[in-house]
């Protein structure tokens, strides 16, 4: 039973088209990943996934519902983006129960202390919730951004390019960290990158984009010969 289906999917921007006909399943729990070079259009599969924009043609279905009609229930689907996006001006425990602050899917106070407390200890950084954002490491703020993208349970967890903007080393020990949270959490984790090796190390499956199209689709071993 897929959660997510993308069924010829076209998306162009003027006369340009950055998606040709995408045709994707996504299993219940699996880590896939959209691998490819810069402009090859992965950012937009996931942005239309989303319900950050509608695509131009075909369906796009999200645990049963059509995202081309409406935008996905937000309880459903949570982003990490490439730069975080925290707010600056929030404690790092505000920036987590964000989330479940906000109007229509307002939580009682004591609920959300204790998601948010659940969220941070999930990401290692019960300790940090009382701390801003810029007294954070590179790796804290990303833990961050999972937490925050976490505490609302969701049933698909979009992830573009997650770990790019911290140094190798720090990259490598956070791929560990992202793959243990999602073999614990059993949700679907889909994940944009440019980077093979990440791919490689993270993905049940990978989809290989070029010029707007899924040039290739399998397991690491079925694509690189890889475990
Ligand atoms: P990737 O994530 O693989 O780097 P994108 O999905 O971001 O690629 O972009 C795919 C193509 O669509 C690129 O050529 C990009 O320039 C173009 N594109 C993306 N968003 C827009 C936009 N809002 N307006 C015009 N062109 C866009
Ligand atoms: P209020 O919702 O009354 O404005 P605060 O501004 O104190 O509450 O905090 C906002 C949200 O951040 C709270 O609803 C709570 O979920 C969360 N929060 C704040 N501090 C902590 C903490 N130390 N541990 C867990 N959650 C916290």
């Amino acid at each position: 039973q897929p959660i997510v289906t993308l069924e010829n999917v076209v998306k162009a921007y003027g006369n340009f088209t950055a998606l040709h006909n995408i045709n994707l399943e996504i299993g219940t729990g699996e880590f896939v990943t959209l691998l490819g070079p810069s402009g090859c259009g992965k950012t937009t599969t996931l942005r239309l996934i989303g319900g950050f924009e509608t695509a131009d043609q075909g369906r796009i279905t999200l645990a049963g519902s059509d995202v081309t009609q409406e935008p996905p229930y937000r309880r459903d689907i949570n982003t990490v983006f490439q730069d975080y996006a925290l707010f600056p001006h929030m404690t790092v425990a505000e920036n987590v129960a964000y989330g479940l602050t906000v109007r229509a899917n307002r939580k009682p106070k004591e609920e959300r202390v204790r998601r948010t407390a659940d969220a941070l200890a999930l990401v290692g950084l019960a300790d940090k919730a009382d701390r801003m954002p810029q007294q954070l490491s590179g790796g804290q703020r990303q833990r961050v951004a999972m937490a925050r993208a976490l505490v609302r349970q969701p049933k698909v967890l979009l992830l573009d390019e997650p770990l790019s903007a911290l140094d190798v080393k720090l990259r490598e020990a956070m791929q560990v960290e992202l793959k243990h949270l999602h073999q614990k959490l059993g949700i679907t984790f889909l994940m944009v990158t440019h980077d093979q090796e990440e791919a490689l190390v993270l993905s049940d499956r990978i989809a290989v984009m070029q010029g707007g199209r899924i040039a290739q689709i399998g397991s690491p071993s079925e694509l690189y010969d890889r475990p």
